[in-house]
């Protein structure tokens, strides 16, 4: 492939790889690998704002800021505004992927590895959601949907989640995800939700929660709420996902 980077962040590294063979492209959570011979790796994370696009050829003259633009005989790529774009070794690599809970994309991944780290913690369940060092690939939508599909409030202490809660919001993880993947879009209401099968549900509406604060719940019609954690909104319904209250404490 011809490996160019028309914006020049990045062309000492494209100039190293320019005219070799790319030979895979793996994701691992929220960070990507693209592997060229000679084992090395173009490690991507788009962050909140990038975009890495795939279309055939011929490639137009590129347009903005392109960091990255890959051109093989059939296909070229475009990567915009994304966190990191690095040139890694095999060893970078597998430290980065070290560091990285289990991703339910993965169907290797442990999910006991998690669950070990959410059963012993007092951080929110809210927070650990988004830690990728304790689930890989989960998102402020998805953590926000999931944790009302298992009406947990998202700042429910790890430790106070029993196995099975637990083992249900992996399963649904799994699922949403996939689902994600397949369509492209992030839908997360139960078929009795949606707009076509629920009057509760304005047309246009995918989540329960997310960015939906001051609007009716879906499913019992309290107003949705809204509060930072870590400089990200969690969205939640007050009544659907009560605060936790331990029965010890009391
Ligand atoms: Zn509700």
């Amino acid at each position: 492939v011809r490996v160019d980077s028309p914006q020049g962040r990045f062309a000492e590294s494209a100039a190293l790889l320019d005219r070799t063979r790319l030979e895979d492209a793996t994701s691992s959570g929220k960070h990507l690998f693209v592997e060229f011979e000679g084992t090395r790796f173009v490690h991507v994370h788009l962050g909140l704002y990038g975009k890495f696009v795939v279309n055939r050829t011929p490639a137009p003259a590129p347009v903005g800021q392109v960091r990255l633009r890959l051109t093989g005989s059939a296909a070229y790529a475009d990567l915009r505004g994304a966190t990191a774009c690095d040139l890694v070794t095999d060893a970078e690599r597998t430290a980065i992927l070290d560091r990285l809970g289990p991703d339910p994309l993965d169907p290797a991944a442990d999910p006991d590895r998690a669950w070990q780290r959410v059963r012993r913690s007092r951080s929110p369940i809210g927070g650990m959601l988004m830690d990728q060092s304790v689930f890989a690939g989960v998102g402020n939508v998805y953590r926000a949907e999931v944790l009302f599909r298992h009406r947990l409030h998202p700042l429910r202490p790890g430790q106070s989640l029993r196995v099975g809660q637990f083992r249900a919001l992996w399963e649904d993880l799994v699922v949403l995800l996939h689902e994600g993947v397949r369509t492209g879009r992030i839908e997360t209401l139960r078929p009795e939700h949606t707009p076509e099968q629920s009057p509760a549900t304005p047309a246009g509406t995918r989540n329960y929660v997310y960015r939906r604060t001051g609007l009716p719940c879906l499913v019992c019609g309290a107003k949705v709420r809204t509060e930072e954690l870590a400089g990200r909104n969690l969205f939640w319904c007050p009544r659907c996902q009560p605060v936790f209250r331990s029965r010890a404490v009391r």
